[in-house]
């Protein structure tokens, strides 16, 4: 279910029907954004049974009350990150401008550690990556059908925002992603796409790695370090002040102060004084 064009707090949903049964993949920012979902459902006769959330962002997870009676799970990481963070409905006041003060009475229905009973339908497999939008992100493949549901391992029209991320680590997720050959990509953020979107994908973070490296060789600020980013080739797409995070993602890695095991430190721009 493609969700507006993929703006903050806009993310898309998927729900993936085999028989009288479906699985759905994440739930959008507030339930009452997925109850299309649930509509359509009603209208198939068919039964959700399991929820997948593909990370711990509130836009992925803040739809889940509307499930509550079936099996919500995550990746441990998620789950982690998800408890740690709590809801500050300050914070995405701030963040998400257009939502204000709805996020106060928002009741979230945290996902289970549980993936071991998660049983895609259609021969899905979900495969975890490490370190890459998120400290942990989940995509789903469909080899039969050679669908891949990226989750935010893939933005299209829109750029990606790396801020609990790990450049390096989602050049690598894509790199795996790409062998798929996936013939039909869902992003997380955007329209339906195509294995090409996850090489622009590519090219826009090695651009921001590459950077960000010389920023850090050459002691330049982020602010230097974003005149010199060619954004001509991701020109037309959305949340374009996100490039400055990227880059100071890039920054941090190239500094070392962020990695793998470790990606707490919070780019300079999004600090809170
Ligand atoms: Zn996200």
């Amino acid at each position: 279910m493609v969700h507006g064009h993929g703006e903050v707090g806009v993310a898309n949903a998927s729900f993936i029907v085999e028989g009288k049964h479906a699985m759905v993949i994440d739930t959008m920012t507030f339930p009452e954004m997925a109850t299309g979902i649930v509509r359509e459902m009603a209208h198939r006769g068919t039964h959700v049974n399991a929820v997948l959330n593909t990370h711990h962002h509130i836009d992925h997870v803040g739809g889940n009350s509307l499930f509550a009676d079936v099996p919500i799970v995550a990746h441990p990481a998620s789950v982690q990150a998800l408890q740690q963070l709590g809801l500050p409905s300050a914070r995405y006041d701030h963040l998400m401008p257009q939502f204000r003060g709805r996020f106060d009475t928002l009741v979230l229905s945290m996902p289970e550690p549980r993936l071991d009973q998660l049983v895609p339908p259609r021969g899905g497999v979900v495969q975890a990556f490490p370190a890459a939008h998120t400290p942990t992100d989940l995509a789903v493949w469909f080899p039969t059908s050679r669908v891949l549901i990226a989750g935010d391992l893939c933005f299209i029209g829109v750029t990606p925002l790396a801020v609990n991320g790990l450049i390096s680590g989602w050049i690598a997720a894509i790199d795996a992603l790409i062998a798929l050959q996936p013939a039909v990509v869902v992003p997380g953020h955007g329209p339906i796409g195509t294995g090409e979107d996850l090489g622009v994908l590519r090219d826009y973070f090695l651009a921001i790695q590459r950077v960000g490296r010389a920023a850090v060789a050459q002691n330049l600020s982020s602010q230097d370090a974003l005149a010199l980013l060619d954004t001509r080739p991701f020109a037309g797409w959305l949340e374009s002040e996100r490039n400055l995070i990227n880059l100071e993602r890039a920054m941090q890695e190239a500094a070392g102060e962020i990695h793998q095991m470790n990606l707490s430190a919070m780019p300079p721009s999004t600090r809170q004084p």
